[in-house]
């Protein structure tokens, strides 16, 4: 039997609704720290950053308040095909790497209330952060791809694709 996958103390989401589906199709989840040696390690890497430099991308992340301030923090997250969807999602709406997707993928949904999410949110960008503040492999990772071009949209680009797109087959 396998165990429950758990990270922070929060357990891994399971739904593949369309709904939820449609992150993978426009904004793929960001990736924590220990993501990377995990994904690596599953594509049969063992180099980190080349193991980035294909599957990955630099993304300005997300914009949080703090004490008053915002703060952007960037983040790392799944490269995208040429349609724009995130490179681990099958032509069957399913994610190549689900036993070990990312963070933001794997414990979050589209059902779960504001509250939770944004616990779950802290919990990563947090480690995310800390990263960024001892210059960990993340964020030197992040680096090499920011200035290799190896960048995602912003996540208000990429909402903002996602509302054409469904604007555009409503019309249909
Ligand atoms: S890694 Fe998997 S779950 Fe995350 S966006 Fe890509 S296909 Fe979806």
């Amino acid at each position: 039997m396998s165990e429950t996958r758990t990270t922070f103390g929060f357990n891994r989401t399971e739904c593949a609704c369309a709904e939820c589906a449609l992150n993978c199709r426009f904004i793929s989840g960001y990736l924590i720290p220990t993501d990377l040696a995990a994904i690596a390690d599953q594509l049969g890497f063992d180099n980190l950053l080349a193991f980035a430099l294909e599957n990955l991308l630099a993304s300005p992340g997300a914009t949080v308040m703090a004490n008053g301030e915002l703060f952007q923090i960037p983040t790392l997250v799944p490269a995208r095909q040429a349609n724009g969807a995130c490179k681990f999602l099958t032509s069957d709406n399913r994610c190549a790497i689900h036993v070990v997707s990312p963070y933001g993928c794997s414990h979050f949904d589209v059902h779960q209330s504001n509250a939770e999410a944004d616990e779950r949110s802290l919990a990563g960008l947090s480690a995310i952060v800390r990263e960024w503040v001892r210059g960990g492999l993340y964020a030197r990772i992040w680096m090499v791809l920011h200035s290799t071009d190896l960048v995602a949209l912003s996540s208000l680009e990429a909402k903002a694709r996602l509302l054409r797109t469904l604007t555009e087959l409503d019309e249909m």
